[in-house]
């Protein structure tokens, strides 16, 4: 496919070193952007940019957990927020998000990791706190639909830390 002038670069192209370009394409749900690698080599899908901002952020900003690359989620609903998402989500929730100006917001801290899930050695992370105000480690393989991991959540003993 020939590269159109002014084409943006494939920020997942660009994070493992393909040539890739983004191509808007038309779907059921209005224009997105997509890879010019096509879903095998590449698969990066994005929201169309309504801004500089936006653009640039989905050009440029690396995902906070995993360092790759992330893709613009534009609000269905009024009220919600515009955010970066990682490009392996499910597997990684790495997540930016836009203010109400429309500025980035400041990474959120990164979850606290705990010792290894006891089913499947998954490094588990702090969660909390329960209605009971205790903070528990749980496996983030889990999932409410018991699809995942399904051991139970380890209670951290706040005073023995
Ligand atoms: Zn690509
Ligand atoms: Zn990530
Ligand atoms: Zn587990």
């Amino acid at each position: 496919m020939a590269r159109p002038e002014g084409a943006l670069d494939c920020p997942k192209c660009k994070a493992e070193k393909r040539e890739g370009f983004l191509v808007e394409r038309a779907g059921a749900s209005g224009k997105f952007l997509a890879c010019s690698q096509g879903r095998e080599a590449c698969g990066f899908l994005s929201d169309v940019p309504k801004n500089a901002k936006q653009r640039k952020a989905m050009l440029q900003i690396k995902c906070p957990s995993c360092e790759g690359a992330m893709r613009l989620r534009l609000p269905k609903e009024k009220g919600k927020n515009a955010f970066l998402s990682c490009v392996r989500f499910p597997e990684c929730r790495g997540a930016r998000w836009f203010d109400e100006q429309g500025a980035l917001e400041e990474p959120r801290p990164a979850p606290v990791t705990g010792p290894p899930c006891a089913q499947c050695g998954t490094p588990t992370l702090k969660r909390g706190p329960a209605s009971s105000g205790s903070y528990f480690w749980s496996c983030p393989r889990w999932r409410s639909d018991g699809t995942g991991c399904n051991s139970k959540p380890v209670w951290i003993n706040e005073a023995q830390a």
